[in-house]
């Protein structure tokens, strides 16, 4: 039986929402929204293609979850409230079965966020699946990966390294029980820490999530900062599980140059840190794991360990770094 595209929206999409702001929603030619005067929009765009973001037998729920799930954790970055979101689908198939797993997915991260699906696109085509999500912050209070000083301490949430060991778990068919399954969901269900961002929005001086590794990533908010950095390898937060499942080294590099964490790394000035630290109601453990420094000639980021230099074997994902396909 096949599907027509407006069935598929107005079987999977159309849903209305609770918000009222939405003043025209999915069905139109384009969205309406009633805009708050005094707030400032926030926007942001991810696009997960299968084969790179995702592997291709991935179950279609948590396809859903993860394209909301990266958009999420680029408006925690910004200290956003996030609240609208259009989708550009395109499917190389209508299969009713997979829709209802990703549409499921879908909204079940959407509406614990109160975001709304305003409207969208839907075509044929290889499947890529893009998100726009727009939130809000109030007056002049957002986050920026460009505030960070000499000086300043550097903090990272959760564990990173987690997310890419789990996806090693799936891709290697490890055994491991407990472990294995922890690291897995780590994968493939990342929380954005989006009550983190809110609540660093007025105190810290520079934010980013990370998504592209952790080094990598702390690269770009020291360029954007115009500074450099001092990450301290034996501070990173230790994950029980991948102690279980893997070497020591390889943790490290999982740690360092590994994907998909959607953590916050976030800088906070010193004289501020610790009260900073103690008022923050916190869902996941926030770990420091260096400073701030000036410009360094060697690169913006320097990696000690035992006081030592350290050097890891491979950086982080960078979709272009290899060249073109042949
Ligand atoms: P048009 O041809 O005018 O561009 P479409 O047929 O593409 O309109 O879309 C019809 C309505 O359905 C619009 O409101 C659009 O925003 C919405 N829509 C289309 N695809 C999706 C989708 N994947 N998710 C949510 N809304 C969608
Ligand atoms: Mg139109």
């Amino acid at each position: 039986m096949s599907l027509g595209e407006f069935d598929i929206i107005a079987r999977y999409f159309a849903r209305k929402s609770a918000r009222g702001d939405v003043l025209l929603g999915v069905g139109d030619d384009a969205a309406v929204l009633d805009v708050h005067a005094g707030r400032k929009l926030v926007v942001a765009m991810d696009t997960i293609v299968e084969g790179v973001h995702f592997l291709a037998d991935s179950d279609a729920a948590d396809i859903g979850y993860r394209a909301i799930a990266v958009n999420l954790s680029d408006l925690a970055a910004m200290g956003a409230e996030p609240a609208w979101m259009t989708l550009s689908l395109s499917l190389p198939r209508a299969n009713e079965q997979w829709l209802n797993g990703f549409s499921s997915g879908l909204f079940e991260l959407a509406n614990q966020y109160n975001v709304a699906l305003v409207g969208g696109d839907t075509v044929r085509g290889p499947l890529v699946i893009t998100v726009q999500i727009a939130g809000w912050v109030e007056a002049d209070a957002w986050l920026t990966r460009s505030g960070a000083k000499p000086g300043d301490l550097l903090f990272v949430s959760g564990i990173p390294g987690e997310a890419a060991a789990g996806l090693a778990v799936m891709q290697r068919h490890m055994l491991g029980g407990e472990s294995a399954a922890f690291l897995k969901h780590r994968f493939l269900r990342p929380r954005p820490r989006i009550e983190l961002g809110r609540q660093l929005r007025a105190v810290a001086t520079a934010a980013m999530d990370v998504s592209d590794g952790l080094l990598t990533d702390l690269k770009k908010l020291c360029v954007a900062s115009g500074c450099g950095a001092q990450l301290n390898v034996d501070s990173l937060p230790e994950s029980a599980a991948m102690r279980e499942l893997f070497e020591a080294d390889d943790g490290l590099q999982y740690a360092l140059a590994g994907g998909d964490d959607y953590e916050l790394l976030f800088t906070l000035p010193p004289e501020r840190a610790a009260s900073v630290l103690s008022s923050l109601q916190l869902q996941q453990r926030v770990t420091q794991i260096g400073v701030i420094t000036g410009p360094a000639e060697d690169g913006p980021v320097q990696c000690l360990r035992d006081g030592q230099p350290f050097r890891i074997k491979r950086a982080g994902y960078d979709h272009f770094a290899a060249g073109d396909p042949q």
